[in-house]
């Protein structure tokens, strides 16, 4: 399938940066937000002392624009973004975007690259990552007072290559942030942090690390970009219970579908690593990875193996289900799907 307008072959997309026309900026300054406008201007012109630089002042979000069956061009849950980037900004003394002019902002960039949203049944969508820094000059260690936010778009296939050949994940011996404070925010600071554990997991033969939490490294926490779900041998979905996970909307929608549209059990508690073994099926899950399956895990000499060549059974019904929300061939609960054009 290729882009008349644009050019480019969607079923061979990656998870890659691809240059689309405009992005959203708007900075802070003295105070207060301006009016923010689209530009051509893809690069960032930065002070050498920004707090971004120095202090890694920086914190971003992850959504999907999606082609529905009908032709429509829509967001999934876009207010949840605005409340995590506002929750995260927080955490991390910089100014919240407000979260109305945050949705208005996602609308805007969608609709002047509406060209790049690939087709319906291409398997590729719009991926939009809103982000901010702190960009005036700091030096003694304090929050910046003026910040940049963004947004630029990117049309991205796949997370992982090979379709939905299960992955492998291993338990490293890396944590994956602060046990109580930096992981539940979506910052650059914890993916900076994760960087030489998922080379070091490449370079062992694995797709991504398991973490265990940093206190007491007996319960499963999440991967470097996703959360897991797990499912029991009776059908139940579980996902760990964790102050120190990122709160992934894609999950917390999955618990969604897995009860009101599937009829099944869903729980978020503790998962201890003990009781991996028993699970029938197991996942990552986020706007990036969709929901990809874990086909092994590996926890020193231990290798725990779901046996199975791609997606277990209620992982499937999960995934098609949460698509088919996405993609308007089932109908949304209220409120979930925002129409952009
Ligand atoms: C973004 C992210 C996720 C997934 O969250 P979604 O809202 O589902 O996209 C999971 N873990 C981490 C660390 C993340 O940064």
């Amino acid at each position: 399938m290729i882009s008349a307008k644009k050019d480019i072959d969607w079923s061979s997309l990656g998870f890659g940066y691809v240059k689309t026309d405009y992005r959203y900026v708007s900075n802070f300054k003295d105070g207060k937000w301006d009016d923010g406008v689209l530009t051509t201007d893809e690069t960032v012109t930065l002070h050498e002392s920004a707090g971004v630089l120095q202090y890694a002042q920086t914190c971003f979000e992850g959504m999907k624009a999606y082609r529905t069956v009908d032709g429509k061009v829509v967001c999934f849950r876009p207010d949840l973004n605005a409340q995590r980037m506002a929750d995260t900004c927080e955490r991390l003394e910089m100014a919240v975007f407000p979260q109305d002019r945050f949705i208005d902002a996602v609308e805007k960039v969608v609709k002047a690259n509406l060209d790049f949203v690939p087709p319906y049944g291409s398997g590729a969508s719009l991926y939009l990552r809103p982000y901010m820094f702190g960009s005036n000059a700091v030096i003694g260690v304090k929050p910046a007072e003026e910040f940049q936010f963004r947004i630029f778009a990117t049309p991205v296939g796949p997370y992982f290559k090979g379709g939905v050949k299960p992955i492998s994940l291993r338990v490293p011996d890396f944590d994956r942030a602060a046990p109580r404070g930096t992981g539940h925010i979506k910052a650059g600071l914890n993916y900076a942090m994760s960087l030489h554990p998922i080379v070091d997991a490449h370079n062992k033969g694995f797709n991504e690390n398991m973490y265990l939490d940093s206190k007491t490294r007996t319960k499963v926490e999440e991967t470097g970009g996703a959360n897991i779900i797990f499912v029991t041998k009776d059908n139940k979905v579980v996902t760990p219970k964790s102050d120190s996970i990122l709160p992934s909307i894609t999950r917390r929608s999955l618990m969604y579908v897995a009860e009101h549209y599937l009829g099944l059990k869903a729980e978020e508690r503790e998962i201890p690593f003990t009781e991996v073994k028993e699970f029938k099926e197991c996942a990552l899950c986020g706007t990036a990875a969709v929901l990809s399956p874990v086909g092994r895990v590996v926890n020193g000499d231990e290798e725990i193996v779901f046996g199975m060549d791609s997606m277990g059974e209620i992982t499937k019904k999960l995934y098609d289900t949460l698509t088919g929300i996405q993609m308007g061939r089932i109908e949304a609960p209220e409120g979930w799907i925002k129409v952009i054009s």
